[in-house]
């Protein structure tokens, strides 16, 4: 597995790759590599013939009150384990290589980014779609792989994949969850033993509304949110937002329907947040 910090090198090489007939995948990452990042290099490698994971803290998706500091990182940790899924090419760049002295552009895909997570983090989806349309750029995928854990930012690189004319198949990989049913997050492991027990009512609160709705079409999704905040209630965290909303646009849903998506964030203790989601009417 190469590892290339440099913007010219990984252009390079991908250009290379392409010009050899060969189809060039990309998984982003902020690195704090887990099953769920390691789920999406397997899908990447199933249908290309050379794959690139990048690995880069994006600053710009942090709030000036959220955990960049904090975040966790573990650079050779994550290069064992890329290099154990076969990747081709690590891309691990320098935060001033990526955002040098001077620079000013920022990309935004403005409704996708005002609800669910941007209510609460205004510049977080900003920074997401920046970074992305960078990371295109510079290494010029056939196709890119995302996890479908991050719902909205999905939504969102779909939304701008098409708004820019990118020539990339955005593919949505399944969450990857532990046995008891936690998704897998490079911020689980904040939670001390409680914490761990009250994260778990986000998946109990999907499985709970999948079992309310029982495949029906006609369920109020109020019925689906108040099921919700009282699984959440009563487990003690503390609900940001629950949503019923359109798997394609985000748009809140008065009834559940097949494109239904029960999405929400949790906060466990004063400082962890954590997100989930699912399809209200069919396994995803
Ligand atoms: P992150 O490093 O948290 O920015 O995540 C990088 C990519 O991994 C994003 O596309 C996430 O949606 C995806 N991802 C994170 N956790 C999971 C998970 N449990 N299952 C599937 N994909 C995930």
């Amino acid at each position: 597995m190469k590892i290339v910090h440099s913007v010219r090198e990984i252009n390079s090489l991908s250009k290379k790759w392409k010009k050899k007939g060969y189809k060039v995948s990309l998984v982003p990452t902020m690195g704090c590599l887990h099953e769920g990042h390691l789920s999406l290099m397997r899908k990447a490698k199933s249908v290309t013939d050379k794959t690139i994971v990048s690995l880069f803290v994006n600053s710009k998706q942090f709030g000036p009150n959220e955990d960049l500091d904090s975040y966790p990182r573990q650079f050779q940790a994550d290069c064992s384990l890329a290099e154990g899924e076969g990747v081709d090419a690590l891309f691990c760049p320098e935060p001033e290589e990526i955002y040098p002295e001077n620079f000013q552009t920022s990309i935004n895909v403005t409704l996708l980014s005002q609800g669910m997570c941007g209510k609460d983090r205004p510049v977080h989806f900003g920074g997401v779609a920046t970074v992305v349309t960078k990371l295109f750029n510079i290494t010029i995928p056939d196709v890119a792989v995302f996890g479908k854990k991050d719902f909205q930012q999905l939504v969102l690189v779909r939304q701008l994949t098409k708004d820019l004319n990118y020539n990339i198949e955005i593919i949505g990989a399944p969450i990857f969850r532990e046995k008891d049913g936690l998704a897998m997050s490079s911020r689980n492991r904040y939670l001390d033993d409680a914490g761990r027990r009250t994260a778990l009512c986000l998946s109990q609160a999907i499985h709970a509304a999948k079992e309310l709705v029982k495949g029906r079409q006609d369920v109020a999704a109020n019925t689906v949110i108040e099921k919700t905040k009282e699984i959440v209630d009563n487990a003690g965290g503390k609900l940001d937002y629950a949503v019923v909303v359109n798997e394609f646009n985000l748009i809140p849903d008065k009834f559940v329907n097949k494109h239904s998506v029960l999405a929400l964030a949790v906060k466990i203790g004063d400082s962890i947040r954590l997100i989930d989601n699912s399809k209200l009417m069919m396994a995803s």
